[in-house]
């Protein structure tokens, strides 16, 4: 993984000290996106978030802890192990990313990998232990707009054809588990990795439920009741409990 690190992208020195996280206290990394259209491009858009954050008196510099481009490339925003501004409520709490192009549509892959990349980057410094979070989880934001944010919670896969990690025995007694625990049905608004496995075992079966998203959409839900249907002794409800899973599995 390659980085631009603040010296590479010319930063400004920082208006006053950094201050330090306490590792102890960091639960969590936020996903923050531009918000505009058409953002500016590479290091603009990083030299364009510093000049905007710094003509704030809040911001002792740009915003961020970590940037990634459209294309993939990676900005130090704050040095590594300092806390950032980036949101409200949760700067001592939080590491931050900010995608520079906007969430709310596709999102091209070399930028989701380095996403991905940084997050496990970050992580390592944490023994795995954060969650990862879009910001409007946190705040009345839409940022990191529709795409990124569910992409983020439906495990951050690059391609539905990528083979899922989660297809072991032992993953997928997990999650059986929790599916039997709580159903996964669009009116809750389910996603996640359960929500990703379900569409891809429907795929497999020839129920193509479109985009393998984690999120429990319509289509999937069409496509899981088609499923029941078709099988004659499930409820035909659209939801996943622990039947339809086990007929969509187990099988
Ligand atoms: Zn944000």
């Amino acid at each position: 993984m390659k980085i631009v690190y603040r010296s590479d992208w010319g930063a400004q020195p920082p208006r006053g000290k950094f201050r330090a996280l306490n590792p102890r206290k960091v639960q969590g990394i936020v996903l923050h996106h531009s918000g505009v259209m058409n953002p500016p491009k590479g290091v603009a858009a990083v030299k364009a978030y510093e000049a905007y954050h710094l003509s704030k008196p809040a911001y002792t510099a740009i915003a961020y802890g970590w940037l990634v481009d459209e294309e993939g490339v990676i900005y130090e925003g704050r040095p590594i192990g300092m806390q950032t501004g980036a949101t409200r409520g949760w700067n001592s709490r939080t590491e931050s990313i900010c995608y520079t192009g906007f969430g709310g549509r596709d999102v091209p892959p070399a930028a989701l990998q380095s996403i991905k990349d940084l997050v496990a980057h970050i992580q390592k410094r944490y023994d795995n232990n954060l969650w990862v979070k879009p910001h409007r989880d946190l705040g009345q934001t839409t940022c990191p707009g529709d795409v990124l944010s569910n992409w983020l919670v439906g495990g951050m896969e690059i391609d539905g054809d990528v083979p899922l990690s989660l297809d072991t025995s032992d993953r997928l007694a997990e999650l059986a588990k929790e599916v039997a625990r709580r159903p996964l049905s669009r009116k809750r608004r389910s996603r996640g990795e359960a929500v990703r496995a379900v569409q891809k075992r429907l795929k497999e079966r020839g129920h193509d439920p479109g985009k393998i998203d984690g999120v429990m959409g319509k289509l999937t839900a069409y496509r899981t009741r088609r499923f029941q249907r078709q099988m004659g002794y499930l409820k035909i409800d659209g939801r996943v409990g622990i039947r339809t899973w086990s007929a969509l599995f187990d099988a």
